[in-house]
């Protein structure tokens, strides 16, 4: 074992730290009365390369990952960032995460390491630099549900309880949320320095997140477009795969769009139970601007302000700029489209869906809405699983569809069981269904962690039957939680 394999020992690396002043804030995280582990995120220690993490005790982890006792080689600081928030232009900031620095894992890639809820800092504009312990344990389970589907998002390594209640609504518990991401640069990050008119900030900024995220690109003619078109790509990929789960963000904001193409931010985030286009569950989300089916274009909207940004980057003449700028962000919609088309087809069992395939699928998801079924259990059901929607995927409503679905499936000329292994690897049993979530999380902080820890282990293995129907079950109408809150 290397000897370096504590986060006390670790080499940090501070590549962001070294990006022009305006960039960040030095910051220390603020101490708290009574820190305490409440998880530890062992196989993502594992796979960082900070395995001996599982040999701390429980009190130096809670030490560290409170920013009681940050390790000696951080070097903690906020990163400065705008967003548009409902369309709004704000000026942001990290206002309640703290970054501690860089470690490089066994592949040799970078991530950050952040204490999201450690203390305020100079962009908390009058918040208290702290976050409650639902929400903080509601970020972990769905980051490692969504892991577990296959989909970029940022980690949760740890959660530290505080020992001291933060205010909201109503008092709760504290908490510390010890994230890692490929980065924590943004959309937000560029539109900050644009709108600073800060060229030398925004230049360093290319330069880093091609170096970071798309070193292939560094020599391209044009960065700043090369970048922009790289990024509209792995968006586009990545809001395809929400929407193949029936994933809502829920405040998909410019400062929550990951440059990384990782899902970040889960805020009032849900996963649709029954399919229904205009699903919105953030309490905030009055006009419905983050609805499910509104995702695609509102991650459009996000690019074309991160292509603003980034216009004086790519050519000095403004119209040229617009121009070309334009022509990149206009493959937004047929890469989504494209990237859409594939997921889909693989859950009804297609190998290579095309072009053609896209009215099939909007006809069955029209079917699905209109007989008001479970977005996940209907895909499970032409898996052949025995629940409530596979009952109605016999009705006649559905025949028609079904017949053009099988001879569609036909011209691909596979073997039953080899369509069976397509559809078992796009569509999961468990999901984490909101209302089963929100009782784990109401658990906890009541003091009872057991039911956390029982749904992390079914939404880690979201292919694999369960032994319980806790995620995979249809709730009740009473029970589907139509809202989830906004305060974090
Ligand atoms: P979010 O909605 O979590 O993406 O946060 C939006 C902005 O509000 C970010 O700049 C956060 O840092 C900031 N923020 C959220 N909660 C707090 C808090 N409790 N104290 C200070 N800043 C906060
Ligand atoms: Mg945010």
């Amino acid at each position: 074992m290397r000897k370096n394999d504590t986060l006390e020992d670790w080499p940090w690396e501070h590549t962001y730290a070294r990006l022009p002043a305006r960039c960040f804030s030095w910051v220390k995280p603020t101490p708290v009365s009574a820190p305490r582990l409440f998880i530890l995120n062992e196989a993502l220690a594992d796979g960082l390369g900070l395995g001996a993490l599982r040999n701390s005790t429980p009190e130096s982890l809670a030490a560290v990952f409170s920013g009681n006792r940050p390790p000696s080689g951080a070097e903690p600081l906020a990163m400065a960032y705008a967003g548009h928030q409902y369309g709004h232009f704000v000026v942001l900031g990290d206002g309640r995460a703290i970054l501690l620095g860089e470690i490089t894992d066994p592949a040799g890639n970078l991530h950050d390491i952040q204490l999201k809820g450690a203390g305020t800092t100079p962009y908390s504009r009058g918040g208290d630099g702290r976050a409650a312990l639902g929400p903080m344990l509601r970020e972990f389970l769905i980051s490692e549900a969504m892991a577990a589907l296959g989909i970029p998002t940022t980690r949760s390594l740890a959660v530290i309880e505080t020992g001291e209640r933060v205010l909201r609504r109503e008092e709760l518990p504290g908490a510390i949320l010890v994230r890692t991401a490929g980065s924590h640069l943004r959309v937000g990050t560029f539109a900050l320095f644009a709108a600073l008119a800060d060229r030398e900030s925004l230049q360093a900024l290319l330069d880093y997140t091609l170096r970071r995220h798309y070193s292939g690109l560094t020599a391209a003619p044009n960065p700043a477009l090369a970048l922009l078109g790289a990024v509209v790509q792995r968006q586009a990929d990545l809001v395809a795969q929400w929407m193949a789960v029936g994933f809502v963000h829920g405040v998909l904001n410019t400062d929550n769009v990951a440059l990384s193409g990782e899902t970040i931010d889960y805020g009032p985030c849900a996963f649709l139970d029954r399919y229904h286009e205009s699903a919105v569950y953030s309490s905030i989300d009055r006009h419905g601007r983050y609805a499910y089916g509104r995702q695609p274009a509102i991650m459009g909207w996000n690019l074309a302000r991160f292509a603003e940004s980034l216009l004086p980057l790519i050519d000095a003449n403004q119209p040229t700029a617009i121009a070309r700028a334009t022509e990149v962000l206009e493959g937004f919609g047929p890469a989504y489209t494209t990237a859409w088309i594939q997921r889909m087809g693989r859950k009804l069992g297609l190998p290579q869906a095309r072009p053609g395939d896209k009215e099939l699928i909007e006809d069955g998801l029209a079917l699905l809405e209109e007989h008001r079924l479970d977005f996940t259990n209907s895909f499970r059901a032409l898996s052949g699983d025995d629940n409530a929607e596979r009952l109605h995927l016999d009705h006649p409503a559905f025949l028609a569809w079904r017949q053009r679905l099988d001879a569609r499936i036909s011209e691909a000329g596979l073997a039953p069981a080899e369509i069976q292994e397509i559809r078992d690897a796009a569509n999961p049993r468990q999901i984490p269904r909101n209302h089963a979530v929100q009782r784990a999380l109401d658990a906890a902080e009541a003091g009872d962690s057991a039911p956390f820890f029982h749904a992390l282990s079914i939404l880690r293995q979201p292919f694999a039957p369960a032994a319980d129907s806790l995620f995979s079950a249809t709730p009740r109408e009473t029970d589907q939680a139509h809202t989830t809150f906004c305060g974090t």
